[in-house]
């Protein structure tokens, strides 16, 4: 059997590959501290749940409108008016599973073969595979250290021309937790716009933010760095609902046609459970987020303290999402390994800790840990880090 091409190219999800692994590992009695996690650790607030079982129990279990049902896409429109400062109509925006089945139906609908996509490295592992599967080439530009990790104008100007079609923005970002002020993504919006580069705004952790960050979406800026944005979100992150699979775009009315017809044909429509659960989520209080955030950011400041302390490690403070975004060149370097996953696969083995290494995100040299786990977890795992990282040297 021949498989397709555009699957063969594919690679599969590098972060779920080590979480499996570590799972694995579990399974056979092996005792495995898991960094890899991209989900909080806490539960889908009862209301959201009570709302789900409601929808079961009165029938609402048939297919939806491909788009979404309008009581939740109004939702989201309220959300988005009343939390980001930009205004939407429900028709110009669509329900799909999760931020990810969002940004593969805009890739879709946009991109054709040769098409460039600008990708700011370290980037969230799914971007360049879903570019690619569009026929699409990803363009990579790194984000520095120094500027903590946060993108600056001059990091895409050069490498912009004819093709390029779209920019990925992701802020809070994965893996980095790096944060773009406003006033940076001013200007970017604006010389996307100038351009005709359209922005897909990946804003899944816009309220994991600490030390009194602001998160801005680009989209609220103006109206023409409006008409050139696609705004992706999920409730994913924020209200702790990774499996319930839902998220949404919201955008240019032609761009999310376009998506709603692929969701038409493929999945049909987002599980209409998941969209009543979702409707008493955006239009109930937030006021879990307090407690979540004030124990993301103790295990944060802890995490990358301890870090900081291990021989060879060096971490900047991340100012959002949940992960700590070390670089270890000089502990692979003086302990004589290859490269970041060897790291990985001694942390594994010798240290029995899961994280994943930088490479997968496109940066070498580093390696991603994520904090959506137990104080207990932390403080032993980092423990372990530390003898294991000492062993080496
Ligand atoms: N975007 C980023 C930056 C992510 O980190 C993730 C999940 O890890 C997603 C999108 C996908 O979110 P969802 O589970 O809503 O599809």
């Amino acid at each position: 059997m021949r498989l397709a091409k555009r699957v063969l190219g594919m690679s599969p999800s590098p972060t779920m590959a080590i979480t499996s692994k570590a799972k694995e590992m579990r399974a056979k009695g092996i005792d495995v501290i898991g960094f890899g996690a991209g989900e909080p650790d806490f539960d889908t607030p009862e209301h959201v749940k009570e709302a789900a079982i409601e929808a079961i129990k009165s029938g609402f279990t048939k297919y939806t409108a491909p788009a979404g049902i309008l009581e939740l896409r109004e939702a989201v429109a309220e959300k988005l008016k009343r939390e980001n400062g930009i205004e939407y109509s429900p028709q110009e925006v669509v329900i799909t599973d999760g931020a990810k089945l969002a940004l593969f139906n805009l890739m879709l609908s946009v991109i054709e073969e040769g098409d460039e996509v600008i990708i700011p490295a370290p980037y969230w592992v799914t971007y360049p595979e879903q570019v690619k599967f569009a026929g699409g080439k990803p363009v990579f530009v790194e984000t520095k250290e120094e500027n903590g990790f946060s993108l600056r104008l001059e990091d895409i100007e050069p490498v912009v021309n004819d093709r390029t079609k779209l920019l990925i923005l992701c802020t809070p970002n994965n893996p980095t937790g790096a944060v773009i002020d406003r006033n940076e993504l001013k200007r970017i919006g604006e010389f996307c716009a100038k351009r005709g580069i359209l922005i897909a705004s990946d804003e899944c952790y816009e309220k994991l933010t600490y030390d009194g960050f602001e998160h801005t979406s680009i989209a609220s800026i103006s109206e023409e760095i409006k008409s050139v944005t696609i705004t992706i979100n999920a409730l994913s992150k924020a209200f702790s609902m990774t499996g319930w699979r839902v998220g949404y775009a919201a955008g240019p009315r032609e761009i999310i046609d376009a998506m709603i017809k692929i969701n038409s044909q493929s999945i049909s429509n987002v599980n209409s459970v998941t969209q009543k659960a979702a409707i008493a989520a955006l239009t109930s209080p937030t006021d879990f987020l307090k407690d979540w955030l004030k124990a993301f950011d103790e295990r944060r400041r802890y995490m990358v303290e301890r870090l900081n302390e291990i021989p060879g490690v060096k971490c900047l403070m991340p100012k959002g999402a949940f992960y700590a975004f070390p670089n270890v060149k000089e502990l692979i370097e003086k302990g004589g390994l290859k490269d970041d996953f060897a790291l990985a696969d001694y942390l594994l083995e010798k240290a029995k800790i899961a994280v994943v290494p930088g490479s997968a995100f496109g940066m070498p040299g580093y390696l991603r840990l994520s904090y959506a786990t137990s104080m207990n977890n932390i403080i032993e795992g980092l423990n372990r880090f530390k003898r294991a990282a000492e062993e080496l040297l």
